[in-house]
């Protein structure tokens, strides 16, 4: 491919966006190279919003300056809503009228919060938490006395509890799960952070959900009433697949991909939050919506966009903080054999998930070196012995020889 003719458009100026522009001129793309950002501000992380921005008013990690896009050549359009792409005739449309044309598209345009309707109309402020903005009103409204309800005991769910208790909140968690973090996969993990969280003195209303916004709070599913003055909604996402839909790629729970990041349409490429992967962990396909991923498939897909064979595997790693504990988890630990090392209900511990004998997926408790290991056991796919993982004198780096 003659770099320098063809141009790229990227729908989605998040961090897999951003990424992947920037990863496009770093391997020497020379044509044009265009952004479009539904959101006004330039491309940023969001692992801050729910973390420091929330509990320091910390600014957020913008990934560069509008002065450094425009030195790299990126043709950077923010606040600027892709509404259809014609694939024959090459060319995205926008909200406001405009066309761009492309030669390659990379979709990436990540997900937004699963709603809650019923909640939303009602005498409680309702929120959301997913971008910059979100994130800067839930800060105005958490003030010190404020009883903020959680809705959904997930990671963004219990990030947001640690931001409220730390400034100053009564915090109650509704999750309409036996416990909370379900999604990791690990009942020593969730009874751990609802240990940790109680411990704070948040509450926990588990197997509810919030069934109306009431005067002075909400009712619950089991009729009872929780009072609040703020309720934050964080039941997951649901991917933006808007464009796909125009697109005529066929509706799923994200945009499949092989693994170089292209679509069933020839030129069209997907990466980060919204695109459907297949994991080997897991053994299904799945989006994978973490940072890691954002990261590191935007910089691959980047790659193949301009001719390199570069099969991306995925093996999903994402970490939460909490207070001052660091949560890291990679791969999957649903359905698999765990194994405890270290004392579950002390400062630092990891749990290892096997399947078969080899390790799909693990977890770490402020022991961030285990990751390390974690992640290439992992990624090696390695089959340790179980006597070794469980005996605590056994060196963890060890099985890497395995
Ligand atoms: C509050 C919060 C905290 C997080 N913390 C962590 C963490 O601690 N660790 C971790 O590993 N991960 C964390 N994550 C997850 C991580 O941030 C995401 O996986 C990552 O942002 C995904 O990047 P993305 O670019 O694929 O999607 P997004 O970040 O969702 O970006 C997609 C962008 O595309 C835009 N867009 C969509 N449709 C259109 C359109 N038609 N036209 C123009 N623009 C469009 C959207 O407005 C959005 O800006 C967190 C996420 C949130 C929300």
């Amino acid at each position: 491919m003659a770099h320098g003719q063809q141009s790229i458009a990227i729908i989605g100026a998040g961090q897999a966006g951003g990424r992947a522009a920037e990863a496009l001129r770093a391997a020497q793309f020379g044509g044009a190279l265009t952004v479009i950002g539904g959101e006004r501000h330039l491309p940023y992380e969001r692992p801050q919003l729910s973390k420091s921005m929330l509990i320091e008013d910390a600014a957020p990690k913008f990934i560069r300056s509008a002065a450094e896009w425009t030195s790299i050549g990126v043709d950077l359009h923010v606040g600027a809503n892709a509404i259809g792409c014609d694939v024959e005739r090459r060319v995205i449309g926008l909200q406001d009228g405009r066309e761009f044309r492309f030669d390659k598209l990379l979709l990436a345009t990540g997900t937004r919060p699963r709603r809650l309707r019923k909640l939303e109309n009602g005498p409680v402020p309702v929120a959301y938490l997913r971008d910059l903005d979100d994130a800067v009103a839930l800060r105005g409204k958490m003030l010190d006395g404020c009883r903020v309800l959680l809705v959904g005991g997930g990671v963004i769910g219990l990030e947001v509890a640690a931001a409220a208790v730390l400034r100053g909140c009564a915090v109650t968690v509704v999750e309409a799960a036996d416990d909370v973090l379900a999604q990791v996969g690990s009942a020593t993990i969730s009874a751990y952070f609802r240990k940790l969280h109680s411990g704070r003195g948040v509450s926990f209303l588990l197997g509810l959900t919030a069934a109306a916004n009431v005067e002075g709070g909400a009712q619950l599913s089991d009729g009872s009433f929780c009072a609040a003055d703020l309720i934050l909604i964080g039941i997951g996402v649901v991917p933006s697949l808007d464009l796909a839909r125009s697109l005529g790629l066929p509706l799923e729970s994200g945009i499949r991909v092989d693994r170089s990041g292209a679509t069933e349409i020839p030129g069209v490429y997907a990466a980060g939050d919204v695109a459907l992967q297949w994991s080997h962990c897991a053994q299904r396909w799945m989006r994978i919506e973490n940072w890691a991923n954002a990261q590191d498939q935007a910089a691959s897909v980047a790659k193949s966009m301009l001719g390199g064979d570069q099969p991306y595997e995925p093996a999903s790693w994402f970490w939460t903080d909490q207070y001052d504990v660091n949560l890291q988890v990679v791969g999957t630990l649903n359905g698999v054999e765990e194994i405890v090392r270290g004392d579950a209900a002390g400062a630092k511990f990891c749990v290892i998930g096997l399947r078969d004998g080899e390790v799909v997926g693990g977890a770490t408790v402020n022991s961030p070196k285990d990751m390390a290991v974690l992640r290439r056991l992992v990624s090696l796919r390695k089959r340790p012995s179980r006597s070794d993982l469980e005996n605590p004198a056994f060196d963890l780096k060890r099985a890497l020889a395995s």
